[in-house]
């Protein structure tokens, strides 16, 4: 079993490579952003502040995430329901990155993390994989690519899907959110020190995953 952090800021290509990735090489994508997203949006509909610590954990215990994977796409569900792309909104991006900052919180979504790393070769995405999720993993790499480079790739994302956004609005959130990410005290978005640092601002979505593909096989002897 292989064991991939992949690590970074939003919109620096992290589950789109991890997808093809994981497709490539027969092994589980786990996109634990969307885990974050679920309790952002379970706090917002219970309209609590996303940044008050007790409030948030007060909601804890009443909320069930479930992973699972419907034609290889990872589906989480909340109390019973998949939440789909519910919590793909801009506004549920905040207070996920609200939340994340909550210790309760990490330590919440810790073992659904861990558990799926134990029974499965992963790859993994978010922003404290290699260094605390899974320490040992066998290949660690923090993606990055200029702010523009990522706020344009988010705009487009999120336009193909129909949702309304000014690039502007997208940008100057995505600085926000990373900033939020990067200086909070607990598991800050930073890269493990036997991470290998990939800005992937000049790469095409194809380039980035034959990188990551050609890292995988140097590191662990796995091909495609
Ligand atoms: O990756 P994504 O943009 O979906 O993540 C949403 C938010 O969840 C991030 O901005 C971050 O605050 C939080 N997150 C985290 N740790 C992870 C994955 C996501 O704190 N491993």
């Amino acid at each position: 079993m292989i064991k991939v952090a992949i690590d970074g800021p939003s919109g620096s290509g992290k589950s789109s490579v991890a997808k093809a990735v994981s497709a490539k090489l027969g092994i589980v994508y786990v996109d634990t952003g969307a885990l974050y997203r679920s309790v952002g949006y379970y706090v917002r509909i219970k309209g609590k502040d996303p940044k008050n610590a007790e409030e948030v954990s007060a909601l804890l215990p009443e909320i069930n995430l479930d992973i699972k994977y419907e034609d290889g796409v990872q589906c989480v569900y909340l109390n019973g329901e998949n939440l789909g792309d519910k919590i793909r909104q801009p506004e549920i991006s905040m207070y996920a990155s609200a939340v994340s900052a909550i210790p309760a919180v990490r330590e919440f979504l810790l073992e659904t993390q861990r558990s799926i790393a134990r029974k499965n070769s992963v790859i993994m995405d978010g922003r404290d994989i290699g260094t605390v999720i899974l320490p040992d993993a066998d290949v660690k790499i923090f993606m990055t690519a200029s702010n523009e480079a990522r706020a344009l790739r988010r705009y487009n994302e999120l336009t193909e899907k129909g949702v309304e956004v000014k690039y502007e609005d997208v940008l100057s959130e995505m600085i926000e959110r990373d900033n939020n990410d990067r200086s909070r005290a607990v598991a800050p978005a930073v890269p493990a020190e036997d991470a290998v640092m990939f800005d992937n601002s000049e790469y095409s979505l194809e380039e980035s995953i034959e990188y990551v593909i050609k890292l995988i096989e140097e590191k662990t002897g796995v091909t495609k």
